[in-house]
């Protein structure tokens, strides 16, 4: 159960603990209602716990944000795996070792990870929109990207689309897959919401934080919850293929090329050799376009994801 009744919090800022049901845990979060009415905005972050300027940019907006300069109700969960934050894991919750953003809407009586994002999804379903703010992982390098699913209704696609339009990331994923993923379990529940990625391997890197709370920034603006009216237009490009390929061994990887160099179709774009050198697996791109993320850690394990094709 949320440990808070929305619509008994009055007018001011207030840090709260979601606490989540069968678990001793609970989930970091600020609340902010506002000074007038208006839209209700949910920023999630830390769905994975390492993806670094996600988390300050998200704690940043809670910081600098008060009730006065805020029409509607901003809550911003910090960290929805504190777990895996604080064990600094890839990927997954150590409680249960499964990967939050593979198991929304969740399941109120399932494993941890399944109990955390029910809560999460109950909590989205009581907001107008949702941004939830993801990065490349500890051993991943990621150019910007917002994510956006149309597997949903129309209008639900075509407000997510003017959200990640709004936070003017370079570019605009849009795609029915993943599923599991917050993005996409929103969309099917009718919730407009973007997943937005920047950052990676572990670094909290300026431009990154900039760019993600640049983006909060630019949708209070859009959805006329804090003065400035709406937020200079910024052309994205958008993409409609979200192409992966995984590792069909276990052994050293070797990336050929990086986040954001471009690759044609079946080009080679990285090999898996075991600990002896010897060749495992030659890696070519599954489409051409542009790599969006790909894993620099040596150690791969079969079935990790090695990269991302975006076209
Ligand atoms: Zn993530």
């Amino acid at each position: 159960m949320l440990v808070w009744e929305v619509s008994a919090i009055d007018v001011g800022k207030t840090r709260v603990e979601i606490q989540i049901s069968g678990l001793d845990l609970s989930l970091p979060a600020t609340r902010i209602v506002g000074h007038s009415p208006g839209p209700k905005l949910l920023v999630t972050a830390g769905v994975h716990g390492g993806e670094y300027p996600a988390i300050d940019a998200a704690s940043r907006l809670g910081q600098e944000l008060t009730a006065d300069a805020l029409s509607g109700e901003l809550t911003i969960v910090h960290l929805v795996s504190p777990v895996s934050f604080y064990a600094r894991r890839q990927y997954v919750n150590p409680l249960d070792g499964k990967n939050p953003n593979r198991y929304f809407p969740g399941d109120a009586n399932g494993t941890a990870t399944e109990r955390i994002t029910h809560q999460v999804m109950t909590l989205a379903r009581s907001h107008d929109a949702w941004v939830d703010l993801h990065g490349g992982d500890i051993h991943e390098a990621l150019v910007p990207f917002s994510l956006v699913s149309n597997a949903g209704a129309e209008e639900t696609s075509r407000r997510s689309l003017d959200l990640a339009q709004a936070f003017a990331l370079p570019r605009i994923v849009i795609t029915a897959s993943v599923g599991g993923s917050s993005y996409v379990a929103a969309a099917l529940a009718g919730i407009p919401a973007i997943l937005a990625e920047a950052g990676g391997m572990g670094q909290l890197d300026t431009e990154s934080v900039r760019l993600l709370h640049q983006g909060l920034r630019r949708v209070l603006q859009f959805l006329g919850m804090v003065a400035g009216g709406p937020p200079e237009p910024v052309v994205s490009r958008q993409l409609h293929q979200f192409a992966w390929t995984r590792a069909e061994a276990s052994g050293l990887w070797y990336p050929g090329k990086t986040a954001g160099e471009m690759a044609e179709a079946k080009e080679v774009v990285g090999k898996i050799t075991d600990v002896y050198g010897d060749l495992l697996q030659e890696i070519r791109a599954p489409q051409s376009g542009e790599i969006l993320f790909a894993v620099t850690s040596l150690a791969i394990e079969t079935g990790d994801p090695l990269l991302a094709v975006g076209a």
